[in-house]
């Protein structure tokens, strides 16, 4: 059962779209966003429900069948972050949307804005993150199980003696006290990511693909998403292509950034290369995402809930609201985008109405709230349309 409908005063027909609020920050981050996005003139009703930690004990679990339900009906979902245990507790909640709604591609643009305090100030990446496969399939063997012995026990017969088994001398033995995630990656899984990355390379005019790996140590599972890239590059000879080894990416971001266009990396470094991208361009307060497969859509910002914010009215609304733009453009409403981003961009640059993230000084008093910046980017909403 949802929680509630609103619907969005003008316009012509309007779009439907689920609202997941989140826990955390996630409620206060997406009633901002909401009143952002309509005072667009874009024309919406909102299916809002809650997830997370919060609604546990009333529905048993983090994310009720009814809401994904919604999002199969609405197509497309405005989501708030939600909290992840760490170690126990239930699986992420993320990760399991993408997964059953088959989300694959996870697109993370980071760009410099004018005003951030930042020590570069001419990045535009995007980062785009196989979203399935990867370590984060949810294959794990726990330690001490008489299952992971029993996997343990089946890949040891499985050891070739002579060619893996010792190196140096050192055998290449898993310890009974280990614990064991699986990372499969797939021909199909590398394909269509790498193929999502070179379309939306074409589509948004960019230059080059940059694939993300660790061929030399993962050999088949690293080294077949490399060799995957290899072959979909040839089929787009009007994109430059490059791979790159994930550490090194790491290094070669912190040093020039700006030799860096489009990134296509497996789930897991995706996941910590858009966390650096961030840091990169001004913090995680700035960093929207978009979950895209071929038949829904899942919008959130790439931080998490920061908890220790919750219900202060402190963080900074901007990634969540530049993932609303991310949503607008996804619905075709292009001008409503643009006009979106001019607003935050000319908020962030005046730096007045700004949270404590985006002062010099983090204790500077004059930071504005969650609420009063998306007011500001309202008004400027206005300003700029000429209302
Ligand atoms: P986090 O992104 O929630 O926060 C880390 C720190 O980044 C915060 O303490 C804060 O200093 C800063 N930060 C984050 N968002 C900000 C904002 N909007 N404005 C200003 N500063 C901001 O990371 P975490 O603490 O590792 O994760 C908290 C929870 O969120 C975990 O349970 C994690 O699993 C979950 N998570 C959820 C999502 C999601 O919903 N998609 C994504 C990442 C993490």
């Amino acid at each position: 059962m949802e929680k509630h409908s609103l619907e969005a005063s003008t316009g012509a027909t309007p779009y439907r779209i689920t609202v997941i609020r989140g826990d955390g920050t996630g409620p206060e981050l997406t009633d901002v966003t909401l009143k952002v996005l309509e005072a667009t003139g874009v024309r919406f009703v909102w299916d809002i429900f809650d997830a997370g930690e919060n609604i546990i004990e009333q529905y048993s679990e983090p994310l009720p069948d009814h809401v994904v339900q919604s999002i199969r009906k609405n197509k497309v979902c405005l989501k708030g972050p939600i909290t992840t245990p760490v170690g126990t507790g239930f699986r992420s909640i993320n990760v399991r949307l993408r997964r059953d709604l088959d989300c694959y591609a996870n697109v993370r643009p980071a760009k410099t804005y004018p005003g951030v305090r930042s020590r570069y100030d001419k990045i535009d990446l995007v980062i785009i993150r196989e979203n399935i496969e990867d370590l984060y399939a949810g294959i794990e063997f726990e330690m001490g199980k008489p299952e992971t012995a029993e996997l343990i026990a089946f890949i040891e017969s499985k050891i070739n003696p002579v060619r893996n088994d010792v190196s140096n001398g050192i055998k290449k033995r898993i310890r009974t006290d280990a614990g064991i995630s699986i990372k499969p990656i797939s021909v199909f899984g590398a394909e269509r990511i790498l193929r999502y990355a070179f379309d939306y390379a074409r589509a948004h005019g960019r230059k080059k693909v940059s694939a993300v790996h660790k061929a030399n140590i993962m050999k088949f599972t690293d080294g077949l998403f490399l060799a995957a890239a290899r072959r979909v590059a040839a089929e787009y000879p009007d994109i430059r292509f490059e791979d790159v080894i994930v550490d090194n990416m790491c290094m070669q971001l912190v040093q020039k950034p700006e030799l860096y266009d489009v990134l296509v990396c497996p789930n897991l470094y995706g996941d910590i290369i858009s966390d650096l991208a961030s840091g990169l361009v001004g913090g995680l307060g700035l960093t929207p995402g978009a979950n895209i497969g071929d038949d829904y859509a899942i919008f959130e910002a790439v931080h998490g809930s920061a908890p220790k914010y919750a219900g202060m009215n402190k963080v900074n609304p901007t990634a969540m609201i530049l993932a609303g733009k991310m949503m607008l453009e996804h619905l075709g409403e292009q001008d409503a985008a643009s006009a979106l981003e001019a607003a935050v961009a000319a908020v962030i640059k005046k730096g007045q109405d700004v949270t404590y993230d985006l002062k010099p000084n983090r204790e500077d008093p004059t930071a504005v709230g969650t609420r009063e910046m998306g007011q500001a980017v309202i008004r400027e909403l206005h300003r700029l349309e000429g209302r």
